[in-house]
């Protein structure tokens, strides 16, 4: 840091503050975590400054072969800590690794065919017809995601995004009186709509997923089956979901980031089945430019982190944690969806604490309880306002928390809540933005959590 105050003080300033900030409270967002010093120090090296577009042993620069070291690697370690026959390390998001995959998937699904048919090697050889042609039918093809509000991700089919923009796109959701995902109404939309891709995964669902089930359903309609485990990919690496619920055998491809659950750095990954490697293969530069060469040595780190009996232990501690946590709130009077949680993350309904998530989010911030406002099924209050809060395990695992210091944290959380009422506008009508905390209990929150 002294370095950078002598480029812009006011960065390394900043960049102290953080570091205050993340010790002075509660990190309960279900997506953070605390990366290693190893992985952190690996990302602020010379591989920054190297280009690297291609893949291993194929690159459009010379000068790559450290790179190809780092990405070899990077890969090798995420084939065996997954048990997938291949692995792409270039993605430098989870949207990016998504992106690749769609593309992936509509090369190898309907491109690769209509090339062989016209027997061209690629798409440059193509006619001006034959190219309008493949494209009108690389647009005209359909997706079916977890709708948000049910848990899923913008990227699985939604409007606004990109994925909603490409496909022509369906959503299913959950069971509303269970909250648990219905199978069957999915066998049933799938059988209708007949899409090339399902996509399952989730962003804000507490519960585990049968991806043998998922990928029956995907192989009655022809569809090809892409799982996003961006939140739960620490818990498959730690076997804590194994067998039906480790989506990597029956993914045809399956995506994640490595800086929620799995404790890595910023970024994206794509494992695949043997026959879409080498269209995943071809992510950059179908998609992606130049690859974060840093970033992917700091996978590598925390990929080999991963593949260790600690890194297990701290994965099932991440899924008893969650429970613990779930089952403190509802013991004092909290209502969650599905009525707990089997995974990392717990959806807490504040609308049973009179207020909108906006203004529990806000309330709890007070306190220096960080977590997002998150949608609920069929949420009355919209994406914005929400009537959720959304928590996880993973940060607070790290630091070393067990069930004991969870529950703790379950009864700082719901004092705020009992302590907050909602707010009015300006004018005096009710509001879903503004609250009031009561006198002394941000201070107090603060003063216990500080004690964890
Ligand atoms: N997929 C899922 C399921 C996510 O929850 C997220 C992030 O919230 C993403 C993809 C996108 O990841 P990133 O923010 O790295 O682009």
């Amino acid at each position: 840091l002294e370095v950078i105050s002598t480029v812009e003080p006011r960065i390394a300033e900043a960049t102290r503050q953080e570091l205050a900030d993340q010790r002075a409270s509660l990190k309960l967002i279900a997506s953070e975590n605390y990366a290693s010093p190893a992985v952190l120090l690996t990302m602020g090296t010379w591989f920054s400054d190297k280009y690297a577009e291609g893949t291993v042993g194929h690159r459009f620069y010379a000068g790559c072969q450290n790179v190809d070291t780092v990405e070899a690697l990077a890969a090798e370690h995420a084939r065996e800590l997954f048990g997938a026959p291949y692995a792409y390390a270039q993605p430098h998001s989870g949207i990016d690794a998504n992106l690749v995959a769609f593309w992936s998937i509509l090369a190898h699904r309907v491109e690769t065919p209509a090339l062989e048919q016209l027997g061209a090697k690629n798409v440059s050889e193509l006619s001006e017809a034959d190219w309008e042609k493949l494209r009108g039918d690389l647009g005209n093809q359909r997706l079916l995601g977890m709708s948000l509000d049910a848990g899923g991700h913008l990227t699985h089919g939604f409007r606004p995004n990109i994925s909603g923009k490409m496909f022509h796109q369906q959503q299913y959701g959950t069971d509303p009186e269970t909250g648990l995902l219905d199978y069957d109404a999915l066998r049933a939309k799938a059988k209708e709509f007949k899409p090339l891709i399902i996509v399952a995964g989730y962003s804000a669902y507490p519960r585990r997923v049968n991806f043998a089930k998922m990928r029956e359903i995907a192989d009655e309609v022809g569809a090809t089956l892409m799982v996003d485990m961006a939140h739960f990919a620490g818990l498959v690496a730690g076997k804590v979901f194994t067998g039906d619920e480790n989506p990597v055998p029956f993914a045809h491809v399956t995506t994640t980031t490595t800086h929620k659950s799995l404790r890595g750095p910023r970024g994206g990954l794509v494992l695949a089945q043997e026959e879409y490697a080498s269209s995943v293969d071809r992510g950059c530069p179908m998609v992606l430019g130049g690859p974060l060469s840093h970033v992917m040595a700091a996978k590598a780190v925390a990929l080999a982190e991963a593949r260790t009996p600690e890194f297990k232990t701290y994965a099932h501690a991440v899924a008893d944690n969650a429970k613990s946590l779930a089952e403190g709130l509802m013991r004092r009077g909290a209502k969650l969806v599905t009525d707990g949680t089997d995974n990392h993350l717990v959806l807490i309904d504040v609308t049973s604490f009179g207020l909108t998530g906006r203004q529990a989010e806000s309330a709890l911030l007070d306190a220096g309880v960080v977590t997002n406002r998150n949608s609920v099924p069929s949420d009355p209050n919209g994406a914005w306002y929400t009537s959720g809060i959304r928590i996880g395990t993973p940060a607070l695992t790290t630091r070393g928390f067990g069930a004991d210091e969870f529950d703790a944290v379950a009864e700082l959380m719901v004092h705020v809540l009992q302590n907050t009422q909602p707010g009015t506008t300006k004018a005096g009508g009710p509001s879903k933005a503004t609250y009031q905390l009561a006198d002394g209990v941000a201070d107090k929150v603060k003063d216990a959590s500080a004690e964890l």
